[in-house]
C-alpha cells in the first residue's frame, strides 16, 4: 500500500479553499473514491507526487502530453520564449507559426483564430456559425462534452456524466431551449429533427469521435450523414477536435476518418465540416487552443466581420512556443509508435477482463482507448445509454488496483486512456504487469 499521507494534507487544505478541492471536477476522485494524488513533478510517461509515489500516467493531462512530460525541445522552446516575456497584448510571430502549422495539418482550415482553452474555442465556434446562418438553435448529442459553454452542458459527457447530472445548474432556460440534444449515432433522429425544425437550426455540433462517454467512434456514414443534412439545410457543422486533434493523426480524426481504412476513405462527397475546434495537443500542455474552418466564414468575426470574439491571453507567446514545439514533434513515427503502444495496452487489458470473467468493452479511435465495463449492445457501446450502463464500481476497483500497482487511469468510468511517445517498453511492462491483478478486482 503507498503511502498518500502528504497528498490527503493538501487535499484536506485544498477543501477548504478550493470547492469540492479541485479545479476541474473530474480529478476529485468522486467517481472512483479515495485520496487524489497531489502531482509535484512529471517527465516522461511518469508521474511523481508529494509522498514520492511514481506513476505510469495515462492521463496524459487528459489529452495534451502527446510527446511526454517536459519533453526537451518543448521545455527548451517554453524557456528560451519566456526568456523573451511571457504576454505582449500585440501580435508575436509564433502565433502566426502556429496557425500555420494548424492550416498546413487540416486541409479544410483555411484560417484559425487562436483562444486559450477548448471551452472558449466551441463557444465562439457556435457564435461564429449562429452569426453567419442568423439562426439560434443548436444540435448536439449526447454524451459529447464541449466544455463548460452553457448552450452545450446539456447531457454532456466527462464530468457531467462522471457524477451522472443531466446538465449543470446556473444554465439559463433561455440558453438551454436553443440547444437539441439526439442520440449519438442516430442519423435517423438528425433527419427528424431537422425536417422539423431545419430553418432554425445553426449548426450541429459533435465531437469528430466522441471520447467524453468514454470512446464511441462514429458509425460508418455518420460524420457525413451530419454533413448531408446540414448542407441540405444551410446549418454549419462543426466538428469538435479538441481531444482527437494532432491526436489520432497528424490531421486529427478528419485525417483518420478521410484517409485509408477510415470510415470515409473518399473524404465527405458532401463537403467536410465548416468548421473546427482545437486544443490540448495544440497546446503541449500550456493554455492554447483555437476554431478555424473556411476562409470566408472566418472572415465574419471581428475585426473584419460583425461576430465579436477576443482574449487577453489569446496566442500567448509562452503556450504558442510549446504548441509550436509539440505539434513540430508530432511526426509519422510518433503516430506508429502511439499506436503500437495503444493496441498492446489495450489488448492487454482486453485479455485481463476476459481472463477475469468481467464483462466489458474495449473501444479504440486512434490511439484513444477505453473500457466499458459492460457487455454493451453486440459487443460494442454505440451511444450514451450504452455507457451509462456500465458498472462504475468495478472501474472503480480496477482503478485502484491499477494505481496501487502504479499506474494512474483517469479517474473515470467515461474517459479516454491517453499514452504518449514517451511510453517507452518499460513504462508499457509496467502496466502490462499491473492488469491481471486489476482485473480480478474488478470482477
Ligand atoms: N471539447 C472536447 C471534445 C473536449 O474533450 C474538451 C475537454 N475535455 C473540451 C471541448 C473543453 O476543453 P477545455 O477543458 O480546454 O475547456
Amino acid at each position: 500500500m503507498t503511502s498518500t499521507t502528504q497528498s490527503q494534507q493538501l487535499f484536506d487544505r485544498a477543501l477548504e479553499v478550493i470547492p469540492g478541492g479541485v479545479n476541474s471536477p473530474v480529478r476529485a476522485f468522486r467517481g472512483v473514491g479515495g485520496t487524489p494524488r497531489f502531482v509535484a513533478s512529471a517527465k516522461g510517461a511518469y508521474l511523481t507526487d508529494v509522498d514520492g509515489n511514481r506513476y505510469v500516467d495515462l492521463i496524459g493531462s487528459w489529452g495534451p502530453m502527446i510527446l511526454g512530460h517536459a519533453h526537451p525541445d518543448v521545455l527548451a522552446a517554453v524557456t528560451e520564449a519566456a526568456a523573451r516575456g511571457f504576454s505582449f497584448g500585440t501580435p508575436s510571430e509564433n502565433e502566426v507559426a502556429l496557425a500555420a502549422e494548424i492550416v498546413a495539418r487540416v486541409e479544410p482550415v483555411e484560417q484559425v483564430r487562436l483562444v486559450s482553452s477548448g471551452t472558449e474555442a466551441t463557444m465562439s465556434a457556435l457564435r461564429l456559425a449562429r452569426g453567419v446562418t442568423g439562426r439560434s438553435a443548436v444540435v448536439k448529442f449526447a454524451g459529447c462534452y464541449h466544455g463548460h459553454v452553457d448552450a452545450l452542458l446539456a447531457h454532456a459527457g466527462s464530468g457531467v456524466a462522471t457524477f451522472a447530472l443531466p446538465d449543470s445548474a446556473g444554465v439559463p432556460a433561455s440558453a438551454a431551449g436553443e440547444t437539441i440534444v439526439l442520440p449519438y449515432n442516430d442519423i435517423d433522429a438528425v433527419e427528424q429533427v431537422f425536417a422539423e425544425r431545419g430553418e432554425e437550426i445553426a449548426a450541429v455540433i459533435t465531437e469528430a469521435s466522441p471520447g467524453n462517454m468514454g470512446v464511441v467512434p462514429p458509425a460508418p456514414g455518420f460524420t457525413e450523414g451530419l454533413r448531408r443534412v446540414t448542407r441540405e439545410h444551410g446549418a454549419l457543422l462543426i466538428s469538435d477536435e479538441v481531444m482527437t486533434g494532432f491526436r489520432c493523426s497528424a490531421a486529427g480524426w478528419y485525417g483518420l476518418e478521410t484517409g485509408e481504412g477510415g470510415n470515409s476513405p473518399g473524404g465527405y462527397p458532401s463537403g467536410a465540416p465548416d468548421l473546427f475546434t482545437f486544443g490540448k495537443v495544440m497546446g503541449g500542455g500550456f493554455p492554447a487552443a483555437a476554431f478555424g474552418g473556411r476562409a470566408e466564414i472566418m472572415a465574419q468575426l471581428a475585426p473584419d466581420g460583425p461576430v465579436y470574439q477576443a482574449g487577453t491571453l489569446s496566442g500567448n507567446p509562452v503556450a504558442t512556443a510549446a504548441g509550436l514545439a509539440t505539434l513540430r514533434g508530432c511526426t509519422p513515427s510518433l503516430y506508429g509508435r502511439l499506436q503500437s503502444v495503444a493496441d498492446t495496452i489495450s489488448s492487454a487489458a482486453d485479455t485481463a477482463l476476459t481472463d477475469a470473467g468481467v464483462p466489458h468493452v474495449v473501444q479504440r479511435a486512434g490511439s484513444m482507448f477505453s473500457i466499458f465495463f459492460t457487455e454493451g449492445v453486440d459487443g460494442a457501446v454505440t451511444s450514451y445509454a450504452e455507457a451509462q450502463a456500465q458498472d462504475t464500481a468495478a472501474f472503480g476497483r480496477f482503478f485502484h488496483s491499477m494505481l496501487d500497482a502504479g499506474v494512474h487511469l483517469p479517474p473515470s468510468a467515461f474517459e479516454s486512456w491517453f499514452v504518449s511517445a514517451a511510453h517507452d517498453d518499460a513504462a508499457v511492462e509496467q502496466v502490462l504487469d499491473a492488469l491481471p491483478a486489476a482485473g480480478r478486482a474488478a470482477g
